[in-house]
C-alpha cells in the first residue's frame, strides 16, 4: 500500500497536476495581454502591482491544488507543527464565512504563504485562482477598506471549467469516491492542512471520504457568479 504522498508522486500525478495548472495559468495571463493589445480591455493592474492585497482575500481551492502545494512544502522541509496549526486557525477562522465577509478589515489576514518581502512562497505551484484573478481597478481598491468600491476583475469561464475538470480527472486518478452533491474543494488553508494530514497515509483515500466536503449550495456562497462580460466587477 502506498502513502497519498507516493502515489502521487509514482503515479506522475504531480507532474501533471503542475503542467495543467500552469497552461491555464499562462493562458489566462496571455489573453488578458492579449485583449490589453486589441484594446477590449485596459491593462491589468496586476502587471505593475508592487502591493499584493490581494493575497489576504479568501482563496477556494480543489483538493488537488492542496495536493501540489503540499508536495512542494514536503519537499522543502517546510511541512512543521507550526505551520500545520497556522493553516489550521486561518481554516477556521475562515469556516462559515464569505469571501465578501473575509474582505472585512476585522477578519482578513494576509495568506500564510505570503513571505516577509510580500512575495508567494509558492508561486510554482499556486492555485488557478491565485494566477487567473487579473484585476483592472486601482491596487489600492484591492486592500478592501472600502467595501462600496467593486473591483474590476477578469472573468475566468474557461479557467474555471478546465479547473473544474482537471478537479475531477484528480478524483478518477486517485480513485477516490464520487460525492453525489459534494466537491473536493475548500479554502486555501484548509485543503493544504488536509492534503499534509493525509499525505503520509496509506488509508488516504479512506481518511479523505469521511471528511466533512462541502455541498453545491455551500460552493456556491465561495464562487463568484457568472456574469458573462469582462472586465466583470466583483
Ligand atoms: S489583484 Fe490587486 S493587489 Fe493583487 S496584484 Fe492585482 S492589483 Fe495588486
Ligand atoms: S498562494 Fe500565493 S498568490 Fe495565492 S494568496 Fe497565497 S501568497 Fe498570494
Amino acid at each position: 500500500m502506498r502513502t497519498l504522498g507516493e502515489f502521487v508522486r509514482e503515479e506522475g500525478v504531480l507532474d501533471w497536476l503542475g503542467e495543467s495548472i500552469g497552461r491555464i495559468i499562462d493562458q489566462a495571463t496571455e489573453a488578458v495581454r492579449e485583449g490589453a493589445r486589441r484594446k477590449l480591455v485596459p491593462m491589468a493592474s496586476c502587471f505593475t502591482c508592487t502591493t499584493p492585497w490581494c493575497c489576504s482575500v479568501m482563496v477556494v481551492v480543489g483538493l488537488h491544488e492542496g495536493v501540489l502545494i503540499a508536495s512542494a512544502l514536503r519537499a522543502s522541509q517546510r511541512d512543521t507543527p507550526e505551520l500545520r496549526a497556522d493553516l489550521r486557525a486561518r481554516a477556521e477562522a475562515m469556516a462559515g464565512k464569505t469571501p465578501d465577509e473575509w474582505r472585512r478589515p476585522e477578519w482578513r489576514r494576509q495568506c500564510v504563504f505570503l513571505n516577509e518581502r510580500g512575495r508567494c512562497s509558492v508561486y510554482a505551484v499556486r492555485p488557478r485562482s491565485c494566477g487567473t484573478a487579473y484585476v483592472f481597478s486601482p491596487p489600492e481598491w484591492c486592500r478592501g477598506d472600502e467595501p462600496e468600491r467593486k473591483l474590476q476583475v477578469n472573468i475566468q469561464r474557461r479557467e474555471a471549467l478546465e479547473g473544474e475538470q482537471i478537479e475531477e480527472q484528480f478524483r478518477e486518478r486517485l480513485a477516490l469516491r464520487k460525492k453525489v452533491g459534494r466537491r473536493y474543494i475548500g479554502t486555501l488553508p484548509h485543503m493544504v492542512l488536509v492534503a499534509l494530514e493525509a499525505w503520509d497515509r496509506t488509508d488516504f483515500r479512506d481518511y479523505l471520504r469521511q471528511l466533512p466536503w462541502p455541498t453545491l449550495e455551500e460552493v456556491r456562497r465561495w464562487l463568484p457568479p457568472d456574469r458573462g462580460a469582462q472586465p466583470a466587477t466583483t
